[in-house]
């Protein structure tokens, strides 16, 4: 990148603009240009170098338990989610996969729960997994059928849940279930459930265009401690929204970084690219798609720092993360489209970076949250400030 002056600007306190010119170097030195073959093997990698070198302290919440500071700095989590989306995206799925695996533990966790998983989380010892989504409850999260049922000391669980980042590799799931207290999103609980835990299995390992570890999940009688629930008993709604509003902007800024290296690559190209006696950027046609794709990014940092800031500072931030996360991965899709376009035939060649971030961008829309899913909560909050 020319220049970060969006460092400077006022959402940012000094330490952060630290933070991310700290990690930039890390992660060109130990991350840049990784390619995995073995995605299970390189995540597991990624998640150590991560918690070696530090910057997992961000993803947890709590100086006790290893963390950077006392809450989640979301600003922070955003410069590296950003920064690592730059360098590489396994990288960048490692870190945002410890903090939304361990998100509820951080907000919700009892003192002996968070005592017995932060710091693992915190020093890549532990990889995290968060499990909400199920064959017939993605959108409608509420539909979900996975039960809990209350025996002594303990819950049995029973059903699936598919769709899980880290399936397969995790050493434990932040889980929600029915447990029935009342009907709907007001019946659901979370739980910690440890991946050796006795009736929880790997039903399926689930290949994606941009290869991460990911599984549906099997519950059959598996037994949890009473004491592994994350806040009450029916709340579990209200801790997966807490969970989701925290990394929610996040996915923004990960989708911000894949724009910022889309837009390198294509300055790069276009700059060196001859045809027709001089090269592609002397078009009008080029620097017109150029400055698109600047402002563009422009626009989504905007946002996405802005719903950053606005958590920092205590505020509600349903529409701000919502109009981030939606603005941030549809520009970036197109922003990525359009640098891939420069590359002419090169751009689709496996193993080029466009051709990878073309894949690494399409599940953001669709995840924590699809586009239409961000429009109606937008929608919804602007109406219930009439
Ligand atoms: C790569 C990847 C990683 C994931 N990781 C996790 C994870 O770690 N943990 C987890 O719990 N889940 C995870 N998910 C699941 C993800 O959150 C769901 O895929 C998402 O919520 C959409 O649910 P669905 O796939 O069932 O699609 P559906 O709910 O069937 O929705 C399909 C489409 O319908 C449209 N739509 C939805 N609602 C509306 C509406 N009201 N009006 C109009 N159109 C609408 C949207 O375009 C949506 O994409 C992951 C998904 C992917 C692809």
């Amino acid at each position: 990148m020319s220049d970060k002056l969006y460092l400077e600007w006022p959402f940012f306190a000094p330490h952060h603009a630290a933070l991310e010119r700290a990690l930039d170097a890390w992660a060109a030195q130990h991350v840049a240009g990784a390619h995995a073959d073995d995605v299970d093997a390189a995540c597991r990698h990624l998640v150590r170098q991560l918690g070696e070198g530090g910057w997992l302290r961000h993803a947890i919440g709590g100086t006790a338990y290893g963390g950077a500071g006392d809450s989640i700095d979301t600003r922070a989590i955003c410069l590296i989610r950003e920064t690592l989306a730059r360098h590489n995206g396994l990288a960048d799925f490692a870190f945002a996969m410890q903090g939304l695996g361990s998100g509820a533990i951080s907000l919700f966790g009892s003192e002996a729960n968070r005592a017995a998983y932060l710091p693992r989380v915190a020093r890549g010892e532990a990889i995290a997994a968060f499990a909400l989504s199920e064959p017939q409850a993605g959108s409608d999260v509420a539909a979900m059928q996975c039960a809990a049922v209350r025996d002594g000391d303990d819950y049995v669980l029973n059903g699936e849940k598919t769709w899980i980042s880290n399936g397969g590799i995790a050493d434990f799931y932040v889980v929600f279930a029915r447990t029935g207290e009342q009907p709907g999103a007001r019946g659901i609980s979370a739980f910690i459930v440890d991946a050796d835990a006795a009736g929880l299995s790997i039903a399926e390992r689930i290949n994606v265009i941009a290869p991460h570890p990911l599984a549906r999940l099997r519950f059959n009688d598996c037994r949890v401690p009473a004491a592994r629930r994350l806040g009450e008993a029916g709340q579990g709604f209200k801790v997966a929204m807490a969970t989701l509003d925290v990394f929610r902007t996040s996915v923004a800024a990960a989708a911000l970084g894949f724009a910022r290296r889309a837009l390198d690559e294509a300055l790069a190209r276009a700059t060196q690219r001859q045809m027709f006696g001089q090269v592609l950027a002397d078009f009008q046609l080029t620097q017109a798609r150029l400055a698109e794709m600047a402002t563009g990014i422009d626009t989504s940092a905007l946002l996405t720092y802005r719903a950053a800031w606005q958590r920092d500072r205590g505020g509600k931030v349903t529409k701000e993360a919502a109009m981030a996360k939606l603005h941030a991965t549809e520009t970036a899709q197109q922003v990525i489209d359009a640098a891939l376009q420069m590359f002419g035939g090169l751009g689709v060649v496996s193993g080029q970076i466009v051709e990878s971030l073309y894949r690494e961008i399409r599940a953001l829309r669709i995840y924590e949250g699809a586009t239409e899913v961000q429009q109606l909560i937008i929608a919804r909050e602007l109406l219930k400030e009439i």
